[in-house]
């Protein structure tokens, strides 16, 4: 665009920053945003105007105090927004890691809340009126839902698997086998928080088979530790043989190593129960004789994000005392939020209605695609003829590793692109408006589709996804 110089605004033309903070436009801003946060955005807006001035690129229009305002105001809605935003998850992965895997229930939030409004007993024993174990609070209940003499809380499941190392095995060594070196996305590698913990990796075995006398061979009177890692994210299918925990109990007791277990997901209960895929329970991997075992809060358990080691008391008290157990323990948002959702448990059949997650798991296919067949006209008319929307059906994913290789029959929206242009590039545009809308959609692109699964969806951001799209005409 060409501009007459007449029309062009000079550096001098712009008014003063305290002409403008007086103006009565400003006076809410002020109010909701503070003296402070306003004045710091008008020099910056002022900044970019002047050097637009100087650059001969000013329309005398832009340099208006209302002018000025409104894009002051606009500012002020841009820079004050959250960065962590809702997004409506369509990718059929219930436990998306990227998007912060489990959702807790109303009651877990309630309790959350009270404990960030109001003082509570999270170090303070109020029958002695001393000092308390935040552990305690949760204690009991863990070893009652999983059988467990003693139990320990920490932030992540990483951070269990590096203090249970570094308090038990440091400077020592821990014998895996190379069947189960998993690495976790986000990087974590078992044989890269083995050296963090100090502990020599003994590989044993082969990636497809490990058998007993692998291990048996491999003890030395270094050996602090038999661990088994429980293949998260991937199988291994075929000609294999893995030594089972049975056999491994068996020769630690002969040798008197713990054996370890890094059960991941790690559920409380019997997922078959619903009809989903079998995952070994943390009372199993105990009953058959592991002396620890570590999982995760935010996997299949559907808590907020936290680490347990759990397992004989003598190893969970020496783990207890490490200096490191302080650094990764858990706030007092986490117990409050684990405390909630550890109860729900104590009543097993009542889990999918309480459970958020365990309810999105177990959502009736027939439910999901009702779903799907209501919301497919309407993306329909918003994209019109050069789009196909399909209601269809697909398959979700459980997602952060649990049980990789089985799915879930669900339903969804199929978008492909029938229209003149690249279908690819057609598809990949409407999955980037669809992610960058006020409340992000977030699909999958396959084939040159786009795979909206509707599992995850509830009937509010329903109307959420049928109100964005019908507002935006592509
Ligand atoms: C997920 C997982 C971890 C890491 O757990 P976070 O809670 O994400 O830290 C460790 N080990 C296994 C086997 C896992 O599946």
């Amino acid at each position: 665009m060409t501009l007459s110089t007449s029309s062009l605004a000079q550096p001098a033309d712009l008014p003063a920053l305290d002409k403008l903070l007086g103006q009565s436009e400003l006076a809410s801003a002020i109010q909701h945003y503070g003296l402070t946060l306003v004045t710091q955005q008008l020099r910056l807006l002022l900044a970019q105007l002047r050097s637009r001035a100087v650059a001969q690129q000013l329309p005398t229009a832009d340099v208006e105090p209302a002018a000025i305002i409104q894009q002051l105001k606009q500012q002020l809605t841009t820079v004050t927004a959250s960065r962590l935003k809702s997004v409506i998850n369509l990718t059929g992965t219930v436990l998306h890691t990227n998007l912060g895997r489990a959702l807790l229930p109303d009651s877990a939030v309630a309790a959350v809340t009270q404990v960030l409004t109001q003082p509570t007993n999270l170090e303070f024993d109020l029958t002695t009126g001393k000092r308390g174990d935040r552990d305690s609070l949760i204690e009991d209940l863990i070893c009652e839902l999983t059988g467990a003499e003693a139990a320990t809380v920490v932030n992540n499941n990483a951070a269990a698997v590096l203090l249970m190392l570094n308090a038990l095995a440091s400077q020592q060594e821990v014998i895996v086998s190379r069947g189960e070196l998993v690495e976790i996305g986000g990087s974590f590698r078992i044989p890269d928080i083995m050296s963090s913990a100090g502990s020599t990796l003994v590989e044993v075995g082969t990636t497809n088979r490990t058998h007993y006398a692998d291990y048996q061979r491999a003890i030395n009177e270094h050996t602090a530790m038999l661990m088994k890692v429980h293949c998260s994210n991937y199988a291994v299918v075929g000609f294999t043989k893995e030594t089972t925990l049975n056999e491994l109990v068996k020769l630690g007791q002969q040798h008197q190593i713990p054996v370890t277990v890094d059960l991941g997901s790690g559920t409380l209960v019997d997922l078959a129960e619903w009809g989903l895929p079998h995952e070994p329970t943390v009372k199993e991997t105990l009953t058959a004789g592991a002396d620890l075992v570590t999982f995760s809060g935010d996997k299949l358990l559907g808590g907020p994000q936290a680490g347990f080691i759990v397992g004989r008391k003598s190893l969970i008290d020496i783990i207890k005392k490490h200096p490191l157990k302080r650094a990764l323990r858990v706030g007092k948002l986490t117990m409050a939020a684990l405390e909630s959702i550890l109860a729900l448990y104590r009543s097993p059949e009542l889990l999918p209605e309480r459970l958020t997650t365990l309810g999105l798991l177990t959502r009736a296919k027939s439910d999901i695609q009702q779903q799907a067949e209501q919301l497919a006209p309407s993306l329909q008319q918003t994209l019109g003829s050069d789009y196909q929307v399909a209601s269809a059906p697909m398959h979700s994913q459980i997602g952060s590793g649990a049980m990789p290789i089985d799915s879930l029959p669900s339903y969804g929206l199929i978008v492909h692109y029938l229209g003149s242009a690249k279908a690819s590039r057609a598809i990949m545009e409407l999955e980037q408006w669809l992610r960058t809308q006020a409340t992000p959609i977030i699909g999958r692109l396959h084939k040159n589709a786009l795979y909206l699964d509707c599992r995850c969806l509830t009937s509010e951001q329903a109307h959420l996804l049928k109100a964005t799209w019908s507002s935006h005409p592509l």
